[in-house]
């Protein structure tokens, strides 16, 4: 089966006033129907830009695509009109965001807002089927009161509410994928857990794909099929869920692995944190990108990047793969 996503060797830049910026380098991943598949990775490894490069909101930010591809269903997402566009957007794909004040005008009503995004990708449906099916919708995404919800402004509604209510906008139009930037990141963990319930309860209903976009691989051990982590704006490791948690190769997913919050007294007490913070894209280290907060890099790593290597079904881009998962003795210990 053709994969519903993919993204071939996706590179993207932007103008800032220090030159060209690549914020994105050489990522590749698809994704099939029906698929919830996690992008993981701290701020600034370039996640964020992926995503809306998918939705071409980059083009408003000052950047564009320097390289690659990204199809969705077949069709090349970076050579459509805004015409073209405008239409795949909605129907095809959409996104939540973190904020969800920010998806909002706040001086219209949640349910004229709902029902002005219905009729403009469908405009045989008439204001009044349109209202009814917004009352639907978010009924669905589990909103009490749907039509005195529909009169209220943003403002009126609580986080998760109104983050409940992006997403029922955003199914308005049925997309086959739906993109979710951090889309718990601004709630508290009751909502939370919610929230990425309702995500995939909808992706069972739907078959819909989500691309979910997060910090915490916590966060995906609760809803991935599959884990995409990104370092510096790149591609380190690619796995289903629960290889990835066996078995991190990557040394940076490892380290995220054991930075997850737990309630395990033993663990917390040992909580651990990445040494030191991620490169600036405008001043990228040489050779593995990861090396100067790598316990475990060597002079090949400050040489020399290391490529996405097929293991066994599973890849990562790391030198020391297999002495790490095979316990060599000249590799340090893992920290606690
Ligand atoms: Fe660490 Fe070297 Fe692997 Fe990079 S290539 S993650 S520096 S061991």
């Amino acid at each position: 089966m053709n994969p519903l996503l993919d993204i071939e060797r996706l590179s993207v830049e932007f103008d800032t006033g220090r030159g060209r910026l690549q914020a994105v380098s050489d990522v590749s991943f698809s994704m099939k129907a029906g698929e919830i598949v996690c992008l993981v990775g701290e701020s600034g490894s370039g996640k964020t830009v992926t995503s809306k490069a998918i939705m071409r909101l980059i083009d408003d930010e000052n950047g564009s695509i320097a390289a690659g591809a990204i199809k969705l269903d077949g069709v090349d997402v970076a050579g459509l009109s805004r015409h073209a566009l405008r239409s795949l957007r909605g129907k095809k794909m959409a996104m939540v965001f973190q904020e969800p004040m920010a998806a909002f005008d706040p001086v219209f009503t949640i349910g004229s807002q709902i029902v002005e995004t219905i009729r403009r990708h469908n405009r045989k449906e008439t204001s009044s089927q349109a209202w009814h099916r917004a009352v639907e919708l978010l009924r669905r995404v589990g909103i009490p009161e749907p039509e005195l919800r529909m009169k209220q402004y943003p403002n009126e509604l609580s986080g998760g509410m109104l983050q409940r209510a992006m997403i029922a906008m955003a199914l308005s139009c049925e997309p086959e994928l739906l993109i979710a930037d951090e889309p718990t990141t601004a709630l508290d963990v009751t909502i939370q857990a919610q929230i990425l319930q309702l995500l995939q309860d909808l992706k069972t209903e739907y078959n819909m794909s989500i691309l979910l976009i997060t910090h915490d691989l916590g966060i995906a051990a609760e809803i991935a099929d599959r884990i995409i982590v990104m370092y510096a704006g790149q591609v380190v490791e690619k796995a289903s869920k629960s290889e990835l948690f066996e078995q991190p190769h990557h040394p940076y997913t490892q380290g995220l692995l054991r930075s997850i919050t737990t309630m395990d007294s033993d663990r917390a007490k040992r909580l651990y944190a990445i040494p030191g913070s991620i490169p600036s894209l405008a001043d990228l280290p040489g050779g593995c990108r990861f090396h100067p907060r790598c316990p475990y890099a060597s002079e090949q790593c400050v040489r020399e990047a290391p490529a996405l290597q097929d293991r066994g079904g599973r890849q990562s881009a790391c030198w020391n793969v297999e002495q790490l998962i095979g316990g060599d003795s000249d590799i340090p210990a893992a920290p606690t």
